[in-house]
């Protein structure tokens, strides 16, 4: 009797699971939301920053789950997405970290670190869009819906950030009336950005409703997709 190789059958299945998976997400995406693909260059790049990291969790909602965890999670689908479509992909982080440089001690220096290598990697790619991802919170519960913001230091950054809202609109809230906003130097990633970047507040981790669809694994992909959309929308209109 001819003997086994798992080798074999191993590297069979792992073939049939990425087919699956690649048919499986070619199907998602057909039946949500018909995506042109506007065939980028190839130095072009995307660049998305999952908020927070590491020892940072940023908000939280009630019963204690972090936004860095929401963060990463639509980061790492967004760049899946971005990567099917043929982009290139790049994130500041995607693990969860904080990017400080080895060797700075002290909370603050490490968050300073953090935060000026988040902008270096966003400054990087002179043909790119920048995207960093955040939930919000709030003291009354009530408020909910997405919010961006964008700085002046690119003029085409206005633009992006109004796309995305749309999108947000479009595809998940059509109630949302948030206003896009300007940022200033609080918002330090966003404002000093010198390429077309956005910072999307995807949700309100105080608002419980949304708090318990943002932590749901399909919610959190629907956002990826919207967030993807509004890249991809900004990229055929700049083309
Ligand atoms: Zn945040």
């Amino acid at each position: 009797m001819k003997k086994i190789s798992w080798n074999h059958v191993f590297v069979a299945l792992t073939f049939f699971v990425c087919i699956g998976v690649i048919c499986w997400s070619a199907v998602r995406i057909d039946t949500a939301v018909t995506v042109s693909n506007p065939a980028p260059e190839n130095d072009f790049t995307i660049v998305l920053d999952a908020g927070h990291g590491g020892i940072d969790g940023g908000c939280s909602t009630a019963d204690g789950k972090t936004e860095k965890v929401i963060n990463l999670n639509i980061l790492l689908s967004v760049r899946d997405l971005g990567r099917f479509f043929g982009y290139n992909v790049e994130a500041t982080r995607e693990r969860d970290m904080s990017i400080h440089d080895k060797g700075v001690t002290g909370i603050r220096n490490q968050k300073i670190s953090d935060m000026e290598n988040r902008l270096a990697i966003f400054n990087k790619y002179g043909n790119s869009v920048c995207v960093s991802i955040h939930q919000n919170t709030f003291g009354d519960p009530q408020y909910s819906g997405a919010q961006m913001f964008y700085s002046d230091k690119n003029p085409s950054s206005e633009l992006l950030a109004s796309i995305m809202k749309d999108k947000f609109v479009e595809n998940l809230q059509p109630e949302n009336q948030r206003e896009t906003k300007l940022c200033g130097s609080e918002l330090y990633l966003c404002y000093f950005c010198e390429n077309p970047s956005v910072m999307v507040e995807c949700g309100f981790l105080s608002n419980p409703e949304e708090a318990a669809k943002l932590t749901d694994e399909g919610y959190q992909q629907q956002v990826a997709f919207t967030i993807f959309s509004g890249i991809n929308e900004f990229v055929s209109q700049s083309a």
